[in-house]
C-alpha cells in the first residue's frame, strides 16, 4: 500500500505515461495517477500496483462486492453465494437479496451492471474540497488492503521457497564442482607420476658413470654365488 498526498490533482495518465516504467504511484489497471492509495499485488510472478477499485476488480472471487467481506481463499459455500454471470464474483446470497438493483437474471454484480461509471472507491469531496470516505468506502478500502496483504504474503512465501530451492541447487552445484576439482587434481597427480615413471624408464639405458660403477661393483657379487655359500 502506498499513500499519496490527498492534495494530488485528479489527472488521468496520458497514453505516454501508461507505457512508461511501472510506478507505485500509478494504477496499472486504469492508469490513473490519482489513485490516492495504491495497493501492491502479485500476478504471474510480477508485483503490480493498483488503485482500490482496480485491485478489487482483479480479485472478483476474493470478496463479496456488496458487503466487502474478504474471503481469504475460502469463499462461501455455493449454496450461500450467487456468482456474477459476467466476472464470476461471489456475492453472499443474503447480500444479493438485499440489493434492490439485483433483479436481473442471471445475476450481475454492481460493477458489472454499470462497468463504465461504477467505482468501488470514489472518495467523497466535501464543500471545502477535502476528500473523505464514508463507511462503505472504508470497507472497500479495508477489503482491498486485506487482498493486497494476502497476495504479498503469498509472494513472500513463494520467494522464500524459491530462495531455498536456489540455495539447495547452489549447494549441489558447489559439491559437484568440488568433486570435479578433486578428480582433476587426482588426474593431474596421476599424469605427473606417469610422466616420472616414463622418464625413469627412458633414463635406464644411459646410466651415469657413477651409477655404472656401482652397478659394476655390485655385479661380481651376483656373478660369484660362492660368496654366499661361504657363510
Ligand atoms: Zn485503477
Ligand atoms: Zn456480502
Ligand atoms: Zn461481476
Amino acid at each position: 500500500m502506498n499513500l499519496l498526498p490527498s492534495s494530488t490533482s485528479v489527472t488521468p495518465a496520458s497514453d505516454s505515461d501508461t507505457s512508461a516504467e511501472k510506478s507505485p504511484e500509478i494504477c496499472e489497471g486504469c492508469g490513473s495517477r490519482d489513485s490516492w492509495i495504491t495497493h501492491s499485488a502479485r500476478f504471474r510472478c510480477i508485483i503490480h500496483f493498483y488503485c482500490t477499485h482496480c485491485l478489487l476488480r482483479k480479485h472478483p472471487t476474493s470478496f463479496c462486492p456488496s458487503c466487502f467481506a474478504f474471503y481469504d481463499s475460502s469463499p462461501p459455500h455455493h449454496s450461500r453465494r450467487v456468482s456474477c454471470s459476467d466476472c464470476g464474483s461471489y456475492t453472499h446470497i443474503h447480500c444479493a437479496a438485499d440489493d434492490a438493483n439485483s433483479n436481473s437474471t442471471p445475476y450481475r454484480c454492481p460493477p458489472c451492471r454499470d462497468p463504465d461509471s461504477f467505482s468501488f472507491f470514489r472518495p467523497i469531496v466535501d464543500a471545502n474540497g477535502v476528500r473523505c470516505v464514508d463507511k462503505s468506502l472504508s470497507a472497500a478500502f479495508l477489503c482491498a488492503a486485506k487482498i493486497s496483504a494476502s497476495s504479498m504474503n503469498k509472494a513472500v512465501s513463494l520467494a522464500k521457497c524459491e530462495a531455498e530451492r536456489k540455495g539447495k541447487d547452489a549447494a549441489v552445484a558447489r559439491k559437484r564442482a568440488r568433486e570435479a576439482l578433486d578428480d582433476v587434481i587426482k588426474l593431474d597427480e596421476k599424469a605427473k607420476s606417469d610422466v616420472e615413471l616414463s622418464a625413469n624408464r627412458d633414463q635406464k639405458p644411459s646410466l651415469s658413470p657413477a651409477s655404472t660403477n656401482s652397478y659394476q661393483l655390485k655385479k661380481p657379487k651376483a656373478d660369484h654365488p660362492s660368496v654366499k655359500q661361504e657363510h
